[in-house]
This record gives structure tokens, sequence and C-alpha cells, in this order.
């Protein structure tokens, strides 16, 4: 490629409104622009990093046994409907309406529609196991796009969905993909970890994110010195908060056979198992959701309760507007005051322990008469606390460390939430109808791009690691007025690329200082500098990790093997 004619227009000063380096990178060295607020357009180099990691998913994916399909970005209402989504998702999902007022949805994740396109193909167990996925263009309307492509609004994601006909299956596929995310991130040069992770709105169970570890990441991961454990901070509120309860839920096995309870029942349960999970705790991190039990003293039909735990599953929707429903979980839903201070509250893992409190949404074990959005009311805060570092870790062995993290990939076990919602079910080799038992995977390909420029730049620029660079090569003829040197750079150039190597050679006439500024900015991860000694056949190699300079003769260089 000549650079003359190269849409890569680069950037001497940091803008002013990229506050991390990944995103001031981007911008200057000419990968990105920024189209309005977190949409951004790839430019010829930046789209160059996009395709070489998309490729190194798609070898991944392919080698997992994974079939790659595209999904449509429009998707009906209908189905998030069906899967209740529409509801919960709430204003991070873009909607727009035709010409007809039918509602449709910008595609946030594809769930709905690969289950409803699975649910229509597959019938029998003699066509699972079965993994697909795409790559392609997601849109969310983030509260608080930033970081450049870090979190965008649109954005290029890798999904992919498996379908097992057990949880056993399941659970085959899900290491599966566990090991091939682990190859993917190793390929693109990533210093990262596999932590616990929320199941958020997934409504699934087991669930691991990946986190590059920088110095900027949005998410903090909670680890142990001394052990495997590593869990995103959200999450490891909810394993210390465990523990204080373990009692419930067998309690309630006992309290709750199925069948009617009467409302004297319910408050004797509640008072005992309340008291046996008193421990409230909230996060509290800059505007990120938090968890956050409460107890208060209520009536529920003239019969006094003490203390009874509540959880809630919300999040604010502006800074402003103090309070909003944006996840809603049935049965939980109702009035809840909730004082300014408290920034967010949401985590869908206290709702299996608000679940084994009150008994609801568990088979045949639900109280009669107690309706928790109807007779509950939260009015009360107390011992908030958060996890810190230096606090003992969960599983017993070591003390709690914090790391900042970027997430650059999540794996799901979704079990049979979106196949029971949409009817994909399939026949056993009984005869007998089944749901299909599904998992999820996600990799950010746009933002892996920058967190790969996180860990790797230094001061004049990007450093590109080899599996992901732009261009192999940059080939820099000092002065094109001079002949030889003109000469010798074409001739690198065109024997260089037919042996392979993809080469960006600067043939603008430029000052030296200025493209060497350009050619560290970019980052190749090999430069050839033609100069004083081309008449001599003589070039410069500079590795642009190590700095290191050599002197070369032409046919040493063209004797090079991918
Ligand atoms: P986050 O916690 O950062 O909001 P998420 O958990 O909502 O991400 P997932 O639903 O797990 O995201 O989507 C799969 C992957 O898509 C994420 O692991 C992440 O790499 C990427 N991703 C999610 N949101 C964005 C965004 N706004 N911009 C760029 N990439 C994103
Ligand atoms: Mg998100
Ligand atoms: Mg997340
Ligand atoms: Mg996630």
């Amino acid at each position: 490629m000549r650079q003359s004619t190269y849409l890569a227009p680069t950037l001497r000063d940091v803008p002013n409104d990229a506050d991390v380096v990944s995103h001031q990178l981007m911008l200057r060295a000419g990968l990105i622009r920024q189209s309005t607020s977190g949409v951004y357009s790839f430019l010829p180099l930046g789209m160059k990093v996009l395709k070489k990691v998309e490729e190194i998913i798609r070898e991944e994916m392919n080698n997992a046994g994974g079939q790659e399909m595209l999904m449509p970005s429009i998707q009906p209402a209908e189905l998030w409907q069906e899967s209740g989504r529409w509801d919960d998702y709430g204003p991070e999902l873009m909607r727009v309406k035709d010409r007809h007022e039918r509602e449709f949805a910008l595609g946030p994740t594809h769930e709905e529609v690969i289950t409803s396109i699975v649910k229509d193909a597959v019938n029998s167990y003699k066509r699972l196991p079965m993994n697909l996925y795409q790559i392609q263009t997601k849109f969310r309307d983030e509260r608080r796009p930033r970081f450049g492509v870090l979190r965008g609004r649109e954005f290029l994601m890798k999904d992919a969905y498996s379908f097992d006909t057990d949880f056993a299956g399941l659970d085959e596929s899900y290491q599966t993909m566990y090991d091939a995310y682990t190859r993917i991130f190793t390929r693109c040069g990533l210093d990262f970890r596999a932590v616990v992770a929320d199941s958020g709105a997934m409504g699934g169970k087991d669930t691991h994110e990946f986190m590059v570890l920088t110095s900027v990441g949005e998410d903090t991961i909670a680890y142990s010195d001394s052990s495997e454990y590593a869990a995103n901070i959200e999450i490891a509120e909810v394993n210390k908060v465990y523990p204080a309860c373990e009692e419930a839920p067998k309690e309630l096995t006992k309290a709750a056979t199925p069948g009617q309870k009467t409302i004297e029942e319910v408050a004797a349960y509640l008072n005992t198992a309340a008291e046996k999970c008193l421990k409230t705790i909230l996060t509290t991190v800059d505007e990120k959701p938090v968890l956050i039990l409460v107890r208060g003293d209520h009536e529920i039909n003239d019969v006094k309760i003490k203390h009874h735990l509540d959880a809630r599953s919300v999040e604010f929707a502006t800074e402003t507007e103090t309070k909003s429903w944006l996840r809603a979980e049935p049965g939980y839903l109702g009035p809840v005051d909730v004082p300014k201070d408290i920034p967010v509250i949401a985590d869908h893992a206290v709702k299996s322990l608000v679940n084994a409190v009150c008994g609801a949404n568990e088979t045949d074990v639900h109280f009669v008469n107690v309706n928790p959005s109807r007779d509950f009311r939260v009015d009360e805060y107390a011992d908030v606390r958060m996890i810190q570092e230096g606090d003992p870790s969960p599983d017993g062995q070591g003390t709690i460390r914090f790391k900042e993290g970027i997430e650059v990939g999540h794996v799901f076990k979704l079990g049979t939430k979106y196949s029971e919602a949409l009817g994909a079910t399939y026949l056993n080799d009984q005869g007998k109808s089944q749901p299909i038992v599904m998992g999820s995977y996600g990799i950010g390909v746009s933002r892996t791009v920058a967190a790969i420029i996180e860990q790797h730049h230094d001061e004049d620029g990007i450093i590109w690691p080899s599996s992901v660079a732009p261009f192999d090569i940059h080939v820099i003829p000092v002065n094109t007025k001079q002949e030889e040197q003109k000469h010798l750079a074409e001739e690198l150039y065109s024997e260089l690329n037919r042996s392979g190597w993809d080469v960006l050679l600067d043939d603008r006439q430029e000052r030296p200082g200025v493209k060497f500024k350009d050619a560290d900015l970019f980052g190749m991860p090999l430069r050839i500098t033609v100069g004083k000694r081309a008449a001599e056949g003589y070039v410069e190699v500079k590795v642009r990790r190590t700095g290191e300079v050599i002197e070369l003769h032409r046919d040493e260089l063209t004797q090079l093997k991918q």
C-alpha cells in the first residue's frame, strides 16, 4: 500500500475529548473517526486490524465447530415480547418504527432471532449439538458511551450460540468456547484473566468474563492473592453474602412444601430466615450496578413481619432522574423509595436469594397471598458495606485484591430460558419433546482492538503484536527526491509484497522527521529505512517493540521468510 494515497490522517496533538490511551492513539494514528457520540467509522488502517482480529476469532470458532452465519440487525418487537426482553432490556435497546408504526429493535444481541430460527429448523436430538455464530454490528444505547470504541453505541461483536440436548452437553459446549476464547485472546497478544461474572439480563447461570487487565477498565476484578478465585466485584459481593444465607434455602424447603401456606406460616418463616440473612451489602462503584439487600418491618395482611429481606433490580436511567425501573424481575417490581445517594441497584444473583426467602418463582414453592410487589415496601437501609481489598477471599483462601479490567468476552450458560420462552424444543430418542439447552458467547471485536492498544503502546505510539498488525513492514525512503533511495524502496516494496509480506510504503514527499513520527505512531512491527547507503543496497531495519536497529543488505531482506 502506498501511503501517499492512503487514508490514514494522523494527528500530532492529543485530542482533548479522549481520556484513555487507546482512544487517543486510535484517533491520532487515523484508525477511527467519530460520527456521533459512541458511533465511529473505522478508516482503512483500523479496518485492517479489525479484520485481523475477526480472522483470528473466525479461525478459532471454526476450529471449535462453530458455523458462521449472518442475522439481521432489525428485529421485530414481537420476538422480544415473546422472550420478555422488550420490557426488561430497558432504554439500552434501540427501538425504531417503520412507516406502518410497527416496532422493531436494533439488535443488541441475538438470542431471540437465533432461537426462533433453530426452533423451526431443528426438531430432533439427531441434529444436536450445534454451535452457530456471526460477526456483526450491534446497537446498544449506552447510558455513557465513552473511551472511543471501548464503549460504543454501535460496535462489532462476535456472538455465538450453542444448542444441546441436555445440561451435560451444555457443559461441554461451554468448555469448548471457554478454551477457544483463551486461544483467541492469547493470539491477540492480550494479558487477560477469565473471571466469574454476573449473569445479568441474560438470565443465565454459569458465566465467565474474559477481562483484559489494564488501568482503565470499567470493571473491577476481585481476586484472591493465594487461590484461583477471581470474580467481577459485583459477583464477589454475592459470593460474600451467600455463606450468611446458606440456611435459608434449606429452611424454605421445610417451611414451604408444595401446597398452600397460611400467612402466619409465611410470617414465621420470613422472620427466622430474615434474622439469619441479615447482612446487607452494597457495592458502590461509581455509577455501576450494585447489589443491595435491605430490611424492614412490614405487615402483610395484618401479620407483622420483622426484618424481612428484599432486593430489587433497578438502574437509574439518568443522573437526574433518580427512580426508574430498567430491569424488572417478574414479581418483584413495586414501589421502592430509593434514597438519592444510593446510585444503582441491581443484581440478578440476588434474585435466587430473595426467591429462597419468600418462595416466589420456585416450582411448587409459592406462598399463597404473598405478593412482594403489592405487600413489600422497602423503606429502610442498614449495614451498608462493600467488599474491600484486604477482606478474606470468599473461598476462604487468602486475601482479596482488586484490579481494573476491560471485558472483551463473555460466556454464558443460558439453559432453557430462551428455548422455553420461544418454544424451541426437540424430540429425544424416546420421541419426547424437550426444550433445547442453550449457551451464548460474545466477544467485543472492536473493543478488543482498543484493548490491544491499551496493553501495547509507548509514548510514541502503538506497538502492534504481529498477529494483528495492519501491515508487517513499513518501508520508508528518507528522501524520495534521491533517485537511489526512491528506486530501492520501490523495489523492496514490490519484492517483499511478492514474498507474502504486507507492506506499507511511505512514498510521501515529507520531511524524514514527519515520516518517522508517523511510523512510530502507526506501530508496524518492522520498519525499513532506505537512506544514505541505498546505492550500496544497504538499509536499516528497526524493530518497533524493542527499538533494536540493524543494518542489512537488500539480499538478506528478500530472503526473509514469513
Ligand atoms: P459491559 O459490561 O462492558 O457493558 P456487557 O456485559 O453488557 O458489556 P455482553 O452483553 O456480555 O456485554 O456482550 C458481549 C461482549 O460485547 C462484551 O464482552 C464486550 O466485549 C462487548 N461489548 C458490550 N457492550 C459493548 C459496547 N458498548 N461497546 C463495545 N463493545 C461492547
Ligand atoms: Mg453492557
Ligand atoms: Mg458486563
Ligand atoms: Mg457481559
